[in-house]
């Protein structure tokens, strides 16, 4: 432990006097300081304090609701199948009752691009709120620190432990947070796999016990996510969110005075010092230099330095400062969520901006746009390839040839029985090889036709033609145009 962790700030003495305030220089406001070479992964391991608290309390629980829905999602059951899937083998895309295929994936790119947007401007305004809340490596962090509290202890008994010499307890307690640790990342490996291949074919694939009857790939895949989470969330931590994370990099280009920020009042709290318990000696401000903020951080920061990089905005130092606020009797909000034009400025918040205008019309267009894309996506999907090795033969009897393949993807989730029609062109007839075609839910099928053309009536060298696909009971239809072709040389063939 270090010396400032040892001491009592909130000295009961009555014999001594505290020391006398220093001024220290304040830390630029607009300024986001870049990060320490101090947090170098190999040198530096962060063991932060737990706290409870108001922010704790929230985020404990938004933390905890999204591992539970994530670790749920593959067992979520939609129309008697999994309700969502992404099988990248076939390749489809089930999500509840729609199947995206290849020719829909760009849905997906305005899927992301809208979930860019959105990140962009809660970032705006509220900061990073997603790191502190909802981010994954933060959640898993989360949680496997507090297995390393559960078995080792709180923070003074885990820096201790770490500095402890070999002996049958350390490695016994270390052997048993790696598997618990191992544990998680096998469950999180597994729904992820489960989210591609299906839990059927994870879980019930007929092989006792069922890993036995998993394939080369899944195998090494399982591998993979365990080893990653294993070592993202158990060694690299915040070192992830400081030296990899592109997010956190770009964030201090999007903050303005405007941003809601995790911040230390640092007129109010300096000059800081220890001092007797409920007294405020003069010329001291509020800050007892307890270094509670300190030692709750996950990142290791000290957020009375100003705002850094590594700050993810857990408001862990909030909720700590809070306490520490109540036991010496002082108002809460040292440290506190506010921004740059409020804290330093004393201004209000401008909430208005052309920026948030210019977030909503982008995110709008592209709402828009989405919801366009998926309301007119077709349960019918047909395209018509020429057949371009021979584009048009002459046969026997006569009539011109021309073959084309028809594919057909039957997008709906029920079996479907189509018929193929040629619109009428006077002269051209059509042949399929089948009269119906009946095709499964999503099932896609080539269907090879030909129209024959009477070269008595079929004057030019290009006629084009309208292919529909349809329902018995008419509820779909798909049209596509194309054209029959016609070489003139063929015309004097026997
Ligand atoms: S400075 Fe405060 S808000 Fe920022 S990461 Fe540390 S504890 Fe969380
Ligand atoms: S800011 Fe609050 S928690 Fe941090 S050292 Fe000062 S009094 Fe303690």
């Amino acid at each position: 432990m270090s010396e400032q962790e040892n001491k009592n700030p909130i000295s009961t003495s009555t014999d001594q006097e505290p020391p006398k305030p220093k001024k220290k220089q304040r830390p630029a406001p607009e300024k986001i300081i870049p990060h320490s070479k101090d947090m170098d992964a190999t040198k530096h391991r962060v063991h932060p304090r737990f706290v409870t608290g108001k922010y704790q309390n929230i985020r404990v629980f938004s933390m905890y609701a999204i591992m539970v829905f994530f670790l749920i999602l593959p067992w979520i059951r939609w129309d008697g199948r999994q309700a969502i899937l992404f099988n990248v083998i076939e390749p489809k895309f089930y999500i509840f009752g729609a199947t995206f295929m290849p020719q829909d994936f760009y849905f997906f790119a305005f899927v992301f691009i809208i979930a860019a947007m959105t990140l962009f401007m809660v970032t705006v305004y509220a900061g990073r709120v997603w790191c502190g809340y909802a981010c994954p490596q933060t959640i898993y962090v989360h949680l496997y620190q507090h297995i390393e509290k559960w078995i080792i202890g709180e923070r003074n008994k885990r820096i201790k432990f770490d500095k402890e010499p070999w002996s049958v307890s350390k490695a016994a307690k270390l052997l048993a947070v790696h598997a618990i640790w191992l544990l998680i990342s096998a469950i999180t490996a597994l729904t992820f796999i489960a989210l591609i291949t299906g839990t059927d074919y994870l879980f019930f694939n007929g092989a006792t016990p069922f890993f036995m009857g998993w394939g080369k790939m899944t195998w090494i895949f399982f591998l993979l996510i365990t080893f990653v989470t294993q070592t993202n969330a158990g060694y690299m931590r915040e070192h992830m969110c400081v030296h990899i994370c592109p997010y956190g990099r770009f964030q201090s280009v999007m903050f303005d005075k405007d941003t809601l920020i995790v911040s230390y009042d640092y007129e109010r709290g300096e000059p800081r010092g220890a001092r007797k318990k409920g007294t405020h000696p003069e010329g001291y401000g509020d800050c007892v230099d307890c270094s509670m903020c300190v030692q709750v951080c996950p990142t290791g920061i000290d957020i009375r330095d100003g705002l850094q990089v590594e700050c993810i905005q857990c408001a862990a130092c909030i909720d700590a400062c809070n306490e520490i606020m109540d036991k010496v009797g002082y108002p809460r909000g040292l440290i506190r969520y506010t921004t740059e034009r409020q804290l330093v400025e004393k201004q209000k918040t401008k909430v208005i901006s052309p920026r948030i205008f210019a977030y909503i019309f982008v995110l709008g267009a592209c709402i828009t746009a989405a919801t366009l894309v998926a309301v007119g996506r077709s349960p019918l999907e047909m395209e018509i390839r020429h057949d371009r090795k021979q584009l048009s033969t002459v046969g026997r009897d006569g009539l011109i040839e021309n073959s084309y393949v028809l594919k057909i993807v039957n997008k709906t989730n029920e079996k479907q029985i189509y018929k193929v029609k040629l619109e009428p062109v006077e002269g051209l007839t059509l042949r399929s090889r089948f009269k119906q075609l009946p095709l499964q839910a999503n099932e896609p099928y080539d269907l090879p036709v030909s129209i024959f053309g009477d070269a008595s009536k079929i004057t030019a060298s290009s006629t084009p033609i309208t292919i529909t696909v349809y329902t018995e009971d008419g509820q779909y239809s798909a049209s596509r145009e194309d054209v029959f072709l016609y070489e003139q040389k063929s015309k004097n063939k026997p």
